[in-house]
C-alpha cells in the first residue's frame, strides 16, 4: 500500500492510504535517506510504500520505504546540534504573508525567504495582508513591492484574511495543491487560515505565544485535509525554515533576475560587486532592476561569519 504521512510523533506516523483510511505506522527496521543526515528519516508530507501486520489485538502499518521527495524543509535539530530535522516534505506552495505594518515586513527578510525556497524548489506566493487596514501610502507600499516581485515572476495576491477579501482566490491557488502559509507573527495567518477553513481550528498562535516565551517546545508539523481538496500542512513553533548552506558564490544564482543578464558580464564568474563592465549593475543604474532586491543580495553576500556559507537559519 502507499500513502502520505499527516503526523509523526518521531516514533510513530499517521499515514493516510490511497483509500482514505488512517493508519499507525511504524519504520520497519533502521532506513537512512541518501545524502541527508537527519533525526527523523521521515516527515510529514512523505509519500511512502507499507503492508499492515497484526501485532496483539492492534493491526500497525510497516514502512518499508519512502518515495523520492520533490521537495522538502528542514532545521538544524535543537537536541543534536550537527543533524537535520526534516520538518516537512512535498511542499507544493508556500504561500508568504507580508504586510505593511502592524509588523512590517522588510524586504530583506522577503529576499531572504525568496532565495532559500528557490534553493528548496519550493514555489512561493506573496499575499499581502490586511489590505482592509492601508491607508494611501501603504497600498502605495503594496503596489510598489508587487511591481518588484511580479516582474521577476512571483505572483502576488491581495487579501484580508479579517474582511474575507480574495479568499475564494487563494482557495482556487490551493485547489489539489499542498500549502504552507509563513510570515511573522503577527501577520494574519491564524486568522487567513480560519478564513480559508473556519472549522479548522489551528493551533499556531498558541504555540507560538509558548515560543516568545523562550521555551523549547518539541513541536512536530502537521497535515490536515480541508473541505475542498487541498492540504495544508501546519507547522507549530517553527518560524524560519532554513538550514540551506548556499555557497555565496552560487547566491546569485538565487536572483531570478540576474540569470539573463548575468551571460553579458565580462567576467563569467562575475559577482556584481565591483568587476568592470558588470551587466547586473549596468541595468540597476538604469532601473531595470530592483535596487532593494540588490541590496538584499548583497547583505546575504555579507552577512558572512565564517567567510564560507551564508545560512538561511534564522529571521
Ligand atoms: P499570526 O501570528 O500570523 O497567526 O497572526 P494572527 O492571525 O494571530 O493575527 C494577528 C492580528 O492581526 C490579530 O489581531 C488579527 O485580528 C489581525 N489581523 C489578521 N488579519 C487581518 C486583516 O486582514 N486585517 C486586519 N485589519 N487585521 C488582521
Ligand atoms: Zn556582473
Amino acid at each position: 500500500m502507499t500513502g502520505i504521512v499527516y503526523k509523526s510523533t518521531g516514533s510513530w506516523y499517521w499515514v493516510k492510504s490511497e483509500n482514505n483510511t488512517f493508519h499507525k505506522c511504524r519504520i520497519q527496521g533502521k532506513f537512512r535517506i541518501k545524502g541527508i543526515k537527519s533525526t527523523n528519516p521521515i516527515a510529514v508530507g512523505d509519500k511512502v510504500s507499507f503492508f499492515l501486520e497484526k501485532i496483539g489485538d492492534e493491526e500497525i502499518g510497516i514502512i518499508k520505504n519512502i518515495h523520492d521527495r520533490q521537495n522538502f524543509i528542514a532545521r538544524k535539530s535543537v537536541n543534536l546540534s550537527k543533524q537535520t530535522q526534516i520538518i516537512a516534505a512535498n511542499i507544493d506552495v508556500v504561500f508568504l504573508l507580508i504586510t505593511i505594518d502592524n509588523p512590517p515586513t522588510f524586504t530583506t527578510f522577503i529576499d531572504r525567504f525568496l532565495v532559500t525556497t528557490r534553493a528548496y524548489r519550493i514555489d512561493t506566493v506573496l499575499v499581502f495582508n490586511k489590505m482592509d487596514a492601508y491607508e494611501i501610502e501603504q497600498k502605495a507600499e503594496v503596489l510598489y513591492l508587487k511591481d518588484i516581485y511580479e516582474a521577476i515572476g512571483y505572483q502576488c495576491i491581495e487579501v484580508s484574511a479579517t474582511q474575507g477579501k480574495n479568499i475564494d482566490v487563494l482557495k482556487d491557488m490551493m485547489l489539489q495543491k499542498t500549502s504552507m502559509f509563513v510570515g511573522h507573527s503577527g501577520v494574519g495567518k491564524s486568522t487567513l487560515v480560519n478564513a480559508i477553513e473556519p472549522t479548522l481550528n489551528l493551533k499556531t498562535k498558541q504555540i507560538s505565544e509558548q515560543h516568545k516565551q523562550g521555551q523549547h517546545t518539541t513541536t512536530f508539523a502537521e497535515m490536515f485535509d480541508l473541505s475542498f481538496d487541498a492540504r495544508i500542512i501546519d507547522t507549530p513553533g517553527i518560524k524560519g525554515f532554513g538550514i540551506v548552506d548556499i555557497d555565496k558564490y552560487e547566491l546569485n544564482d538565487y536572483f531570478p533576475e540576474f540569470f539573463e543578464l548575468k551571460q553579458h558580464c565580462k567576467f563569467n564568474n562575475c559577482l556584481h560587486l565591483k568587476e568592470p563592465n558588470c551587466a547586473v549593475k549596468e541595468a540597476l543604474e538604469e532601473d531595470k532592476i530592483s535596487w532593494s532586491r540588490y541590496k538584499s543580495y548583497l547583505q546575504i553576500f555579507n552577512g558572512e561569519e565564517d567567510g564560507e556559507h551564508y545560512r538561511t537559519d534564522n529571521w
